[in-house]
């Protein structure tokens, strides 16, 4: 049996000023009896250190809302409501509740409880109106997670032979190409104007730690972040390769922005690239409505891998207003099967990234057809960072962010990505898959609601389909 991929995960609470769902009040009609600190095994209510005579404010981070302490309160003094500032928070698709559980992900490592006494609906645009056959779950894979046999996450970047070539003489004449493996489906891109050199850091050591890679801006890449080389792929226009010709020295992924000149001459981009260092080529795409020609002629040319950028709703990029963009879903189920149908599928390593905001969704877009996902967003939540939709999309930086000592930091990162990780096992686990490289547009494991609706209610109802 390989070593087993492990995550080392640990507990790193810190002081971002998080907001909750609920907040714990205590009015005026307080009477400082204290009984509220007896019930409360959480330590929710303590006596002001100033002034012991007095209650100091309940501290709603420890709250574990079991409400023991409003029934107790003789002067029914308590009041727990939804706190404004969570509803706020989010939108429509980071909704609040997500940024909560990613935050508590990146606290603890832990898996997010929901199931019991889920009350929330079972469908949705996106990833939400995707559901996986889990009908595994009692068999014997289950042991995989269990520990008794091995569930592997890892995934291999770069062009696969369908088939080998032998001679007359049984001499294997196939040309095996190189290829990258990770032992996690995902990579860090997070393309974000406001991140200091620090924070990079930050996500090079977390990605160093858990093995895989970070896409970072060329221009980006500090002599101290170089330290971090093989976690690196540097991102350049094909006009920098020269200029950055010392760096891509020590890649073993290099990623290049999609232009009609990289289209034009694929071949000699990677001549050009393999010939400073052996280093595989990423082309990344915009996932915008000619996403699956662009992909197809790359493939054709001889790109090995195609990372499909969508928005950070996970949406198509696509005009302002336009009312008609596709989701992540949608567009890599067509890539993914217009290269099927070509024959090509497996000579090009496909990387999804917009709106992967959980670790089912690194699961489903696999079971879609990508190899593996990128991820952005979420690596901002886990350092406490707060996104806002309206009237805008808004970054809000906790203020003593830059204060923390990066290996805490670090830790957070590292303790999401332990969650997902965990949460992939258990997918893969309960859909009977061993090896992550077999979710690979496995859609006989995916059930897609507007399918189901169509195929159902559409012949009765004349019902048309739901959101592509
Ligand atoms: S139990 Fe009620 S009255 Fe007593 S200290 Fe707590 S909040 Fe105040
Ligand atoms: S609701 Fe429960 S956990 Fe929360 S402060 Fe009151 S007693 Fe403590």
């Amino acid at each position: 049996m390989p070593k087993k991929y492990h995550i080392e995960i640990k507990a790193t609470p810190l002081n971002f000023d998080y907001i909750f769902k609920f907040k714990i009040v205590r009015g005026e009609n307080c009477i400082n009896c204290g009984k509220c600190t007896k019930v409360c095994i959480y330590e929710a209510h303590k006596r002001r250190a100033d002034d012991p005579r007095k209650m100091a404010d309940p501290n709603t981070v420890v709250c574990r809302n079991c409400f023991r302490c409003i029934q107790e309160c003789p002067r029914g003094a308590l009041e727990k409501s939804l706190n404004k500032d969570f509803t706020n928070a989010g939108g429509s698709f980071w909704k609040p509740d997500l940024l909560l559980s990613l935050w508590k992900q990146a606290e603890d490592g832990k898996v997010p409880v929901s199931g019991a006494g889920y009350r929330g609906p079972f469908t949705g645009t996106g990833f939400d109106g995707m559901w996986t056959d889990m009908s595994e779950i009692v068999r014997p894979t289950r042991d995989g997670i269990h520990g008794r046999e091995y569930i592997s996450t890892s995934v291999d970047l770069g062009r696969k032979l369908n088939h080998l070539v032998f001679d007359a003489h049984n001499k294997l004449v196939s040309n095996i190409p190189d290829t990258v493996s990770l032992p996690i489906p995902l990579i860090f891109d997070l393309q974000e104007e406001n991140l200091s050199a620090k924070m990079q850091g930050v996500l090079l050591k977390a990605a160093e730690e858990i093995h895989t890679c970070a896409v970072i801006p060329a221009g980006k890449i500090t002599p101290e972040l170089e330290k971090h080389g093989n976690s690196i792929i540097p991102l350049v226009k094909m006009p920098e390769i020269d200029k950055y010709e010392a760096l891509l020295k020590k890649a073993r992924l290099v990623a290049v922005e999609y232009s009609n000149d990289v289209l034009k001459d694929v071949a000699g981009l990677k001549k050009k690239i393999k010939a400073i260092n052996n280093a595989l080529v990423i082309i990344r795409v915009p996932a915008d409505k000619d996403v699956e020609n662009t992909v197809l002629k790359l493939t054709r040319s001889g790109a090995e891998i195609i990372h499909i950028v969508a928005d950070y709703h996970g949406e198509e990029i696509a005009p302002a207003g336009d009312k008609n963009k596709r989701l992540l879903k949608n567009i890599i189920r067509s890539v993914h099967g217009k290269l099927v149908e070509e024959g090509i599928r497996d000579e090009v390593t496909l990387i999804a990234s917009g709106g992967i905001g959980m670790a089912e969704h690194v699961a489903k877009a696999m079971l879609c057809g990508a190899d593996l996902t990128a991820i952005d967003i979420p690596l901002l939540i886990a350092l406490g960072v707060r996104i806002y939709e309206e009237p805008k999309e808004m970054l809000l930086f906790p203020d003593n962010l830059e204060k923390f000592a990066p290996g805490a930091l670090t830790q957070r990162i590292v303790n999401m990505i332990g969650a997902w990780h965990s949460q992939i096992l258990e997918m893969m686990g309960a859909m009977g898959i061993r090896e992550a490289r077999r979710l690979r547009g496995e859609s006989g494991r995916a059930i897609f609601f507007e399918d189901i609706d169509r195929d159902t209610f559409g012949k009765l109802f004349k019902k048309e389909a739901v959101k592509k």
